[in-house]
């Protein structure tokens, strides 16, 4: 298991954001197959330290599958294998000194499914993720009313925490497992599809989420929703795969000149719907 981490040192108080850098990630010529079959070719990209990156693109592209290779968990997929390097802060999470446990604590993962356990309180469930990563808190409750308020979920809870994750609205639940993501003190937040599941009202609440953490966390979130790459991301590449080509950047750079300004005729297609 991995060494205990104090992060009570980082939560000074539990009420503040903790004031240490911010953490870039960057892959360097990444390829991935599933078996014999290639679905990612030389994906570089930077990732910088606070801001959100979009990665769009249509359904098979592999947009899932480089966000698994982002925190080590496309390795956990039989038959699944990689070629490249993801830099965190500089330094390559596949060393091979690098324990996967350790790098998941350091880059969180939220799915386009809410999955809080659902029969666990809701506090509970903001800090299941301590104990599994070894971490140690000095004042737990802080710890957990900071997350939840990061999460922009505190004042929707804050009289019902003993009350199940289960019996939050999805939108809730999906806060609730960002909470949760958070409560470890993580460097990046990566996020498939967060919205997908959820109607457009707990949608907006988790777009203000995503907008409130820029700056403090470093964002990777994955979205089919071209009006929320535009409202939350500073950056964002475009993925494409066609029938003979794995998938790979199309185009990638700042948020507003992919939109407004794109340098590709299919990244153009795209972004106005035309695909
Ligand atoms: P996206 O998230 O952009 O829709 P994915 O990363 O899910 O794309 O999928 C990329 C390609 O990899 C697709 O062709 C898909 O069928 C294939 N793929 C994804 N997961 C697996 C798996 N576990 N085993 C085999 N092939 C997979
Ligand atoms: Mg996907």
């Amino acid at each position: 298991s991995p060494p205990p981490v104090d992060v009570t040192a980082q939560w000074p108080g539990g009420s503040v954001p903790p004031d240490r850098p911010l953490v870039g990630l960057e892959s360097r010529d990444v390829s991935a197959w599933f078996g014999t079959h290639k679905v990612l070719e030389r994906v570089s990209l930077r990732m910088r330290p606070g801001e959100v990156t979009a990665l769009i693109g249509p359904s098979g592209c592999g947009k899932s599958t480089y966000l698994r290779i982002l925190n080590r968990m496309h390795e956990m997929v039989r038959g699944a294998s990689l070629a490249g390097e993801v830099l965190l802060d500089g330094q390559d999470i596949y060393r091979p000194d690098r324990q996967p446990a350790q790098v998941r604590r350091r880059i969180g993962m939220v799915f386009q499914k809410p999955n809080p356990f659902p029969a666990m309180s809701i506090y509970d469930n903001v800090a299941s993720g301590l104990k599994l990563a070894g971490i140690k808190v000095a004042n737990k409750d802080a710890l957990v009313e900071t997350s939840l308020r990061r999460a922009g979920l505190w004042n929707e809870v804050r009289s019902r925490l003993r009350a199940p994750g289960g019996a939050l609205s999805g939108g809730q639940q999906q806060r609730l497992c960002i909470a949760r993501s958070l409560a470890v003190s993580p460097d990046v937040l990566l996020m498939d599809e967060p919205c997908s599941a959820l109607d457009p009202t707990s949608t907006r609440r988790v777009e203000d989420t995503i907008a409130e953490l820029q700056g403090q966390v470093t964002i990777v979130i994955v979205t089919h929703n071209m009006q929320q790459a535009a409202r939350v991301s500073q950056s964002c590449a475009f993925f494409l795969a066609t029938h003979d080509t794995p998938g790979h950047i199309v185009e990638a750079g700042q948020t507003r000149g992919i939109f407004e300004d794109p340098q590709d005729s299919r990244t153009a297609d795209y972004v106005h719907g035309r695909f």
